[in-house]
């Protein structure tokens, strides 16, 4: 079944207010598993809008309107809707029951006497926080106009409470979308990689670029939402196949969130020991519920001294190396997990720019360092293109450090150079 939305307002095409109803309403649709083909906005122009409404109807069964209900002169779309359908408008008497129980023992004027008229056969959406009811307009074999009013407050009731449970008795299907995340894959090379199953109709597969991270939607339409789910497991699976490693998890907050669930499943635990990032890694590790279990502490080491004094880095390495270098990268995350008593130790050290790049380290050079009793691994981003600034390059060197401890975690290649832009 496929649905239309019609916003009316002029205030919307002046841009005085975001279309946050289509929004609302967009949402609905999708998890009843109705197609929204398409979002028009039209003034407050019964011309325009019949036209619109014409168009819509000739293509979808189901056309939704927001706004244009009230009772001022410019709110026309239940008159226009029951022009364009031939349809007398009758007074509703449960509308103006609720009309005068609104109103007391105040007069209702003619204008606001007009909300409780709706279109002939209409079934009536009453208004919980407001004057204006909206409604189901039948529209010809099997298609629908639902009115529905324009300020959030309202529609946001109505919407749940009746125009959903109305589309659910003419609409059985429910749609399901998993997302599936990845780190470390352009979506231009992504893209080519799942070429055999991005043409598919049920599920739709579907690439995002994301912060710094590439996600994959799998979407799938049933009579049920486990059928739904059913159908997108095998679907996922190929994703996965066809992606490899980049893949770290499938409807997961980000790599944080993996890399937490994973140390508290193994008993582990992680210090970090940052200078570019300034606590960063430190902050989205304890974003995550749970990361007491394994994480004690963290060191912001933004000075050589600190380094030397808290993490114990040799001096030598300091002046023979400088402070963003692979050895003072591994001393702060060996420093980190020996001073802590932690499993793992990581470590970030860069430039993370503007200024302080040098013919040699420029900026966007980032060490990062992960340690264990045994081993040291470590990543080096190099700058390439343009310089995204400070606040992506310190992002996406600790978005490099989750990801080298969850592939340490579950048993992946965790080195490699890589472009830091
Ligand atoms: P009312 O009974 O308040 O007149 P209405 O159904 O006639 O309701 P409109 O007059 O079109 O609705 O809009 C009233 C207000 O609702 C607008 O000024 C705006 O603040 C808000 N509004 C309208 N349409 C939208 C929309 N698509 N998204 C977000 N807000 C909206």
């Amino acid at each position: 079944m496929q649905a239309e939305i019609l916003s009316v307002g002029t205030e919307l095409l002046l841009g005085h207010t975001i279309n946050a109803d289509a929004a609302y309403v967009a949402r609905e649709l999708a998890g009843l598993g109705l197609d929204l083909l398409q979002v028009h906005t039209v003034g407050d122009n019964a011309g325009r809008l019949a036209t619109a409404m014409a168009e819509a109807l000739g293509r979808s069964e189901i056309v939704i309107t927001t706004g244009g209900l009230g009772p001022t002169e410019d709110d026309l779309t239940k008159e226009t809707v029951a022009q364009v359908l031939g349809l007398p408008l009758e007074v509703h008497t449960d509308s103006l029951n609720r009309l005068r129980a609104y109103f007391g023992d105040r007069p209702i004027s003619a204008n606001q006497y007009k909300q409780a008229m709706l279109p002939q056969g209409a079934v009536a959406f009453p208004n919980d926080v407001g004057t204006a009811p909206g409604c189901a307009v039948p529209a010809g074999e099997g298609h629908y106009v639902l009115l529905l009013p324009g300020p959030p407050a309202e529609l946001l009731p109505m919407l749940h409470t009746y125009a959903v449970p109305f589309l659910q008795q003419l609409h059985q299907e429910v749609i399901q979308s998993c997302m599936v995340k990845t780190f470390g894959i352009g979506e231009g090379v992504a893209a080519l990689q799942l070429a055999s199953l991005t043409g598919n109709a049920n599920p739709t597969v579907a690439t995002y670029a994301g912060d710094m991270e590439m996600y994959v939607r799998v979407t799938a339409k049933a009579s049920t939402a486990s059928a739904a789910l059913a159908l997108t497991e095998p679907v996922i699976a190929q994703v996965r196949t066809l992606l490899g490693d980049v893949v770290y998890g499938v409807d997961v907050d980000g790599l944080e969130d993996v890399v937490v669930t994973t140390l508290l499943q193994r008993g582990e635990t992680l210090a970090t020991a940052e200078s570019c990032t300034g606590g960063l890694l430190a902050k989205r590790i304890t974003d995550r519920p749970g990361a007491s279990e394994v994480f004690g502490y963290g060191f912001v080491t933004y000075a050589n001294e600190a380094k030397k004094r808290l993490l114990g880095v040799p001096e030598h390495i300091l002046d023979t190396h400088g402070a963003v270098s692979a050895a003072t990268a591994t001393a702060m995350a060996r420093g980190a997990r020996e001073q802590s008593g932690a499993t793992y130790g990581m470590a970030i050290t860069g430039i993370a720019g503007p200024g302080g790049g040098s013919v040699h380290k420029p900026v966007g050079l980032v060490y990062i360092a992960l340690n264990d009793s045994a081993h040291t691994w470590l990543r080096v981003l190099q700058p390439q293109g343009r310089y995204p600034g400070r606040e992506r390059t310190r992002r996406l060197a600790t978005s490099h450090a989750l990801d080298m401890l969850r592939r340490r975690l579950t048993g992946l290649d965790v080195e490699g150079a890589w472009a830091a832009h």
